[in-house]
């Protein structure tokens, strides 16, 4: 059996205010759900903040984005897998979608930093997903599959045990469109087996999260399909309520 897993993704949100407030109605909910893994990923700068808020929470912290390098150095405006861990992160999300598209990341950049994380300890949940123009034109699952080839060439499936997959529909993030429960699940199913081509196993075993205008009132049936193990939530985070009816439906 997967545990389900949630992660906020704040994106380019909060001040110390928005966030204590935030954290405040997360602590007040946060012991009425079980069985899920629960992560918060603030933006860098307050990573810190966050993690002084959460202490002793069973709430973790993790990150958006960090440096493809592996070590400190003159890389001006970036942040090390060393920093955060330093932060006690025990996420990275990598691959987003608008790291993608708005700052250029390529599929080989991505699977560096993922073998980046691992190598550092901190679990990368790797974000995969197909355009609109790209699931109209039938080459959904190829892009898909190109994105998951480049970090099995890099770090061969048994890394798979240590990373988190999040499918993610471009044309769903931030759209208030969302896949249905079975368009998703079908996606899910096609990253499952290609990872069982190579390792039933390790792909029985890896989490494979949804991501995509999630909502407390679609969580529960995405959250419900045999591949979907949690999910990876943007605006809906932003919101105590929701972020916690959404681990709840997990
Ligand atoms: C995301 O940014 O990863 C995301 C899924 O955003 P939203 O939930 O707002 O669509």
């Amino acid at each position: 059996m997967r545990k389900p897993f949630v992660a906020g993704n704040w994106k380019m949100h909060g001040s110390r205010e928005s966030i204590s407030n935030l954290l405040n109605g997360l602590s007040a909910q946060v012991d009425a759900v079980k069985g899920v893994d629960i992560a918060v990923c603030p933006p860098a700068l307050y990573i810190d903040f966050v993690q002084s808020q959460l202490q002793g929470s069973v709430i973790s912290v993790g990150a958006q984005n960090m440096a493809e390098e592996p070590v400190q150095g003159a890389f001006t405006g970036e942040v090390s897998v060393e920093m955060l861990k330093d932060m006690n992160c025990s996420y990275v999300i990598l691959g987003h979608s608008e790291r993608r598209s708005l700052y250029g990341e390529t599929d080989a950049q991505v699977a560096t930093k993922v073998q980046v994380a691992l190598d550092a300890g901190v679990t990368p949940i790797l974000c995969v997903g197909e355009t609109l123009a790209e699931r109209e034109s039938g080459v959904m699952e190829s892009v898909i599959a190109t994105q998951l080839d480049a970090v099995l060439e890099k770090s061969g499936i048994a890394a798979f045990e240590r990373i988190v997959i999040a499918y993610e529909p471009v044309w769903a993030i931030g759209t208030g469109v969302t896949a249905t429960p079975e368009q998703a699940q079908e996606v899910h199913a096609f990253i499952r087996g290609k990872l069982a081509q190579a390792d039933a196993a390790v792909a029985e075993k890896v989490i494979i999260q949804y991501g995509g205008s999630v909502k407390p009132d679609n969580a529960v049936e995405l959250f419900g399909q045999p591949d979907i193990d949690g999910g990876l939530i943007g605006g809906a985070s932003l919101n105590a309520d929701d972020f916690m009816a959404i681990c709840k439906a997990a």
